[in-house]
This record gives structure tokens, sequence and C-alpha cells, in this order.
């Protein structure tokens, strides 16, 4: 079955799976759906992990500073635009802007998720991908240490949250 199609004839199940998941590793999703999820980097990897397992793929990363009275001292946030409190600790996100960093999986591989089948391995290659990004930017001197990842994950287009931070 087509990776698309397959999510959607279990879409219970499916975000299920993914909202707690996100809510195990207090990841936070700015919007209503699965895109725009700013991780903590101490749990970004093995959030990541976990969406492979439950068959989730990752489509792309971006960047959000996290605001708090001791990173604006430390590296002079915020380094962006405006944002979402955050929920699990003491301050709030600042928005970088894809067009100042931002990941995207290739057009071909992405095509390949939303029109055909695909198998664990190309989700679990995919997701690897997504984490090496994340490994290498930080190392990026553009990088800072309040930078946090944004995962966007590749669900259909329709699906809202069902039950996790449903604003
Ligand atoms: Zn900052």
């Amino acid at each position: 079955m087509k990776y698309m199609e397959h999510l959607r004839s279990n879409n219970g199940i499916f975000q299920e799976n993914i909202e707690n998941t996100l809510e195990k590793h207090q990841a936070q999703p700015v919007g209503s759906g699965y895109i725009d999820i700013i991780s903590d980097p101490m749990l970004v990897e093995s959030l990541i992990t976990e969406l492979t397992t439950i068959g989730i793929a990752i489509y792309g990363v971006s960047w959000w500073c996290f605001c708090s009275d001791e990173n604006r001292e430390r590296h002079g946030c915020p380094h962006g635009m405006g944002g979402p409190k955050s929920v699990y600790r003491e301050g709030w996100y600042s928005e970088m802007g894809l067009e100042y960093e931002s990941f995207d999986i290739p057009l071909n591989v992405y095509d390949k998720f939303e029109l055909s089948s695909v198998t664990v391995e190309d989700v679990s290659t995919l997701n690897d991908s997504i984490r090496n990004y994340i490994q290498e930017f930080s190392h990026d001197k553009r990088y800072d240490k309040c930078f946090n990842p944004a995962l966007w994950l590749h669900v259909p287009r329709e699906w809202k949250r069902i039950k996790y931070m449903k604003h």
C-alpha cells in the first residue's frame, strides 16, 4: 500500500502514536497539525528514533531560538522573529525563518512518500538523514546554543491533532 494511503486508512492509530511520542519527548508543535514541531535538542535524537519505529517520516527541519532569561544573557536572544511561549520551559521560541536556515529532503524522495509505497528501510534512511543534518548544523558556525530544531512530519495535509496541545 502507498505510504499516504496507509496512514489515512489507519489515521486514529497513527495520530495517537505520534501524539504520545511528541508528549513523551516534550516536543511542542506550532499550529494545529504536525509541522513545525519544536524539539528539545537533548531529546530530538530519541524523538526521531521513535518516529522511525512508529513508521512516520520527517521531511523537513526549521530552527527556533529558545529565548529564556539565561539565554538572553549568554547568547543575546532573541535571534529571530516572534513566536509561542514554551509549554515546558520558562521562556519563548523565536522563529528563525526558513530563509535563515532550514532543511528539506530532496524532491524525488518527497514525491516517493507522497505518491508511492515505501519500506521500513526507506523511512529509517530518510529519518537518519534528518538526524545527520541536525548533528551537522549543530556544529555550523551559524549555529547558536539557543537553537532548537523543529521537525516537519510527512503525514496527510488534512490531519489536525486529536488531543495533544490542541488549541
Ligand atoms: Zn537565541
